[in-house]
């Protein structure tokens, strides 16, 4: 591996061990990784606009945007890996089938990560106060308040991931995203 590729597969390690991210458990970086992990995928992108045919900083440039929860930016990169003949075993293809499923979860529930984790942190809350009603009152007030368009809409995808109160929107839907 080259000198430069080492140095930033260092800084993104470090930003991967702060993030307190579990593999089945994606949730936004801690904050105190963030400053590692958007300074490796900056520096990842410029090494390969000199050398794009690296499939290593591809394969780091991927992770990288996995941890940021940039889930499309994560898939494209771990294509280009394999593509420029990156090894095809099975944690990487297991990875890809994951960035696939995540990215088209995200897509469609149309929230994004600090949505989901807010609405989360929210419902999380609410709950241990009181038992969920069987309904989506909860879901229906936080949308109302961090939500301007296609409320309607942000409901009927968490329906159909299998969020249809409270509390399965907390645990089918945010607990597993
Ligand atoms: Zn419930």
């Amino acid at each position: 591996m080259p000198e430069e590729l080492a140095r930033l597969q260092k800084i993104l390690e470090t930003g991967q061990r702060l993030s307190r991210q579990g593999s089945y458990e994606r949730r936004t970086p801690h904050k105190e990784a963030v400053p590692y992990l958007t300074e490796s995928r900056k520096d990842l992108r410029q090494f390969l606009r000199e050398q794009p045919k690296s499939a290593e900083a591809w394969l780091l440039l991927s992770l990288a945007e996995e941890c940021l929860l940039n889930y499309p930016a994560a898939l494209q990169s771990l294509e280009h890996f394999l593509a420029l003949g990156g090894e095809r075993n099975k944690k990487t293809l297991k990875r890809l089938a994951s960035l696939k499923e995540y990215g088209r979860k995200w897509a469609e529930l149309m929230l994004s990560p600090d949505n989901l984790e807010s609405l989360g942190v929210f419902l999380d809350g609410e709950l241990a106060k009181s038992s969920c009603d069987h309904s989506l009152r909860l879901t229906k007030s936080w949308l109302a308040s961090h939500i301007t368009s296609n409320q309607a809409h942000v409901l009927e995808a968490l329906r159909k991931s299998g969020g249809y109160c409270d509390c399965e929107v907390l645990f089918n839907v945010v607990g597993n995203s």
